[in-house]
């Protein structure tokens, strides 16, 4: 690789230092806005979209919903409070109109946006209160005392890229920087493949970024988007397809019981048949078992599918080959109801060490953090021993004092909230890599499977256990419908009547009690807690004594959330297990797991406060045993807001994939990759895993043909480092974790 030029009149390489190109001081505000020192970093700025010169939309022309890019002369600037926060308006004209830019908390742009400044304006136009308005666009002001049509000409020709600026550095003064990079830049070597360009019609490197940066027509900068947009997918296919490579290479004990007593024993009791999912997935685990290396499986299913049956039986084969088997739950509440169901299904197959025990038999135990040294010391001896076969609990598995005789199986249930870390923190434990089973009831679109999770084989278990009831939904809107929640109660008091039972979700466990200030807000945040703005909305605290002297006296209400002692939730949830509550009010606590057959209706205050897959797992809840289940959607929302129309779109399917589809696209790229894989978040800059599907596949086929040849990619050097430059990226943030 090419030395960092100091003089600017060498040719520069991608490595080469942003001050020998744009000059300390704007390598000082490129760095400190966004992160970047090298003119590769630099080139992967990529503009959000180009504006054409002369396409410039009018302002009187502009409708609803429409994204549009004036050009057009700030006439005047306000700042005042609203909502607790600081708003900026700025009103601006193209002579034919005005229209209202609004910002929120963000006063410090005060200083550019002056009166008598021209820029370029863009984003989607809004309607409030019946003006029109682009909330928080982006923007690009004409430098002052600039002849505005050759400020533009001089920009760049046609196409005017508009980058993710800062108010220090505008979009223009980046595209300036560009120009300075892209003109100072040698011949680039190219990692992708020739064949592979050319397979796909793209343009190399050199062109890629000039064509996206400086784009002499729009088809030309698409293309190159789309190369740098499969350049992510490949490497990260790459990346994937090696670490399964390397999971085969593993080795490990297979697990095929000699005597399968223990599966035997508890497949004579199970008060039903298997579904046919659940046949085909136990045979994929069963072979998966049987292997040398270890089983890496993502297991899926809706809510009730009946994952925990299917991961039951997977950790009882383990215990007839005499190894041990350990459940990772995400919450206390969760694990100690695995913990209760799983004693339930096995009965006196899980008593092995008390009188009750039969002839087979194993010792089933529960591991949380509320447990007394005592009682965690006793269960770490026990693991250590191999006298405990299944091992249930939370984080505390993974706590220093945890050793296991011999760990075989590590079942994660509800992937999404544990990091990559924690999982693999638990596998350390055992003296060989163990076979894995992760569960999840969020169903992830099959790219977001390949993408995410491309180093986990999939099983899905698509039908639901017959005999299952539908849950029908309904949306209350109380701002224009008042009197329907008063018909929502009377409902509950009717289904507590036939002897069934209800939850009621709230956001909240309780509303500050003041409004809060933006460093309290902040603070709260940074300490996880749930205060997210100022707005008063339904608590848990709150509504419970409201109802219980309310509309609901008369019932056994009850409280659940995450301020409790764990005992306290305990007691809480066999209880109503028990139906010793008619009426549980519950955080979200409840979204994940908890099953009680009898609970027919959930009431959901401030619907709209939740994600649809949120919504979709909390009424999973009812509808579980043989009662129809209701589910009702209070929310204040307006009528044709986006909030609503989420909310009807929950009520209309009980499809989960469609659900989780309309939820991703409602999300951020960040959030989707979440906590579960660090998997090269940062360099995942135009991806997106649902727009992108196509290309993620036609990613993912290139990559197997290459690994397929030539699994260390040795003839490709230059993909080569780039696959390792990821990896070790990622081993950086792993270690920036721990
Ligand atoms: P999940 O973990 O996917 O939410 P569970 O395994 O907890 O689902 O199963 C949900 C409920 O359905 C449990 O009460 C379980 O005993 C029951 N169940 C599981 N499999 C079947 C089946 N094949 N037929 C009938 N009921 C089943
Ligand atoms: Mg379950």
């Amino acid at each position: 690789m090419k030395q960092a030029a100091l003089d600017t009149s060498t040719m520069a390489s991608l490595v080469t230092r942003l001050q020998n190109i744009v000059g300390d001081r704007t390598a000082d505000v490129l760095e400190k806005s966004f992160g970047m020192t090298t003119v590769n970093e630099l080139l992967r700025h990529y503009p959000r979209r180009y504006v054409v010169r002369g396409e410039l939309t009018d302002i009187s022309t502009l409708l609803a919903d429409d994204e549009v890019t004036i050009l057009a002369e700030i006439e005047a600037v306000k700042l005042r409070r609203a909502n607790g926060k600081n708003l900026l308006e700025v009103i601006v004209t193209d002579g034919s109109a005005n229209l209202s830019l609004t910002f929120f908390n963000q006063a410090w742009r005060e200083k550019d946006l002056k009166a008598g400044r021209v820029g370029m304006f863009a984003g989607k136009v809004g309607v409030f209160k019946g003006k029109r308005q682009l909330s928080h666009p982006d923007y690009q002001l004409i430098p002052d005392g600039d002849d505005v049509d050759a400020a533009v000409a001089e920009f760049a020709g046609k196409f005017l890229p508009v980058y993710p600026a800062t108010a220090k550095l505008p979009s223009w003064k980046i595209m300036q920087c560009m120009k300075l990079a892209l003109d100072s830049l040698d011949e680039l070597a190219d990692y992708l493949p020739e064949d592979v360009a050319k397979e796909f019609n793209y343009p190399n490197l050199m062109k890629a970024f000039s064509d996206i940066h400086q784009p002499p027509d729009l088809d030309s900068a698409a293309n190159a988007r789309e190369r740098l947009t499969f350049d992510e997918a490949l490497l990260l296919q790459l990346l994937l397809g090696q670490r399964r490579n390397e999971i085969v290479k593993l080795v490990t004990k297979s697990r095929t019981p000699n005597t399968p007593v223990l599966v035997a024993a508890f497949e004579a009791k199970l008060p039903f048949k298997y579904t046919a999912g659940q046949i085909e997935v136990n045979a994929q685990i069963e072979k998966d078992l049987s292997n040398k290396y270890p089983m890496h499986r993502l297991l899926q299913g809706e809510v009730g599918s009946g994952k925990t049956v299917v991961a039951l039986r997977a950790m009882l084969s383990v215990v007839d080959s005499s190894g041990q088997a350990a459940l990772l739950a995400p919450t206390e509440v969760l694990a100690q109801q695995h913990f209760r169901t799983i004693k339930k299904l096995l009965g006196e197959l899980a008593q092995a060490g008390t009188l009750q025990a039969g002839s087979i038999g194993t010792e089933v135990e529960l591991l949380t953090g509320s447990l007394s040294t005592a009682e965690k010391k006793e269960i770490h001896a026990k693991l250590a021993s191999g006298q405990t076969g299944i091992v249930i609990g939370t984080h505390a598995l993974i706590s220093d004092g945890v050793t296991f005789a011999d760990l075989g199986l590590v079942v994660v249930d509800e992937q999404h909230r544990f990091g990559v870390e924690q999982r693999d923190a638990l596998r350390m434990k055992a003296k060989q890599p163990p076979h894995l089973l992760v569960m999840t009831a969020t169903p992830i679109p099959r790219t977001v499977a390949m993408t995410v999770f491309g180093d986990l084989d999939i099983s899905t278990l698509k039908e639901l256990p017959s005999g299952r009831v539908a849950i029908t939904t309904h949306v209350i809107p109380v701002l224009e419908k008042p009197h329907f929640l008063n018909r929502a109660w009377a409902r509950v008091k009717e289904e507590v009547a036939k002897g069934h039972q209800v939850y009621i979700v709230a956001p909240r466990i309780v509303n500050p009690n003041k409004k809060l200030t933006e460093r309290e807000i902040i603070a709260a945040q940074l300490l996880g807690e749930e205060y997210l703005d100022n707005e008063q909305m339904s608590a848990v605290e709150e509504l419970a004594p409201e109802l219980a002297s309310g509309e609901l006296s008369g019932l056994k209400i009850a409280t659940l959330h995450g301020r409790q002692s764990s005992d306290l939730k305990e007691q809480t949830m066999v209880a109503f297990a028990k139906g010793e509550i008619d009426v549980l009010v519950a955080t979200t606590v409840i979204e994940v797991g908890v099953d009680v057959a009898n609970a027919s209706m959930m009431v959901i205050m401030d619907a709209d406060r939740f994600g649809i897959s949120q919504l979709h797992q909390l009424r999973g809840r009812v509808g579980r045993g043989s009662v129809a289940g209701l589910c009702l959607l209070v929310t204040s929302a307006q009528e044709d807001s986006q909030s609503m129309q989420r909310l009807n779109a929950l009520a209309q399917t009980l499809d989960g994939f469609e659900l989780a589809r309309l939820d991703l696209e409602q999300r951020k790229e960040g959030d989707v990759l979440g906590r579960s894989q660090s998997g090269g978040r940062s360099h995942l800059r135009l991806l997106r895993v649902l727009r992108d599907e196509n290309l993620i596949d036609s990613a993912r086929g290139v990559a197997l043909k290459i690994l397929g040849v030539d699994p260390e990619i040795n003839h490709l050097p230059e993909l080569k480092s780039e696959v390792d430059k990821l990896k070790s990226d990622e081993a950086a943030r792993f270690m920036d974790k721990s």
